[in-house]
């Protein structure tokens, strides 16, 4: 699972691959790796106070 601005680092890291720009690759990696929220589940919703 990834956020729509890990996808977009995915693609121009790919991109960047492909073209051979490895700067921009490891610029893409650590911008992926900064992102450390990937792994957990997706936080649970606040749960208020019971319902009145
Ligand atoms: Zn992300």
């Amino acid at each position: 699972m990834q956020c729509p601005r890990c996808q977009k680092l995915t693609r121009d890291l790919d991109a960047a691959v492909a073209s051979g720009d490895r700067s921009k690759a490891a610029d893409c990696r650590v911008l992926i790796g900064r992102h450390p929220d990937h792994d957990r589940p997706a936080p649970a919703p606040k749960k208020g106070k019971a319902l009145r």
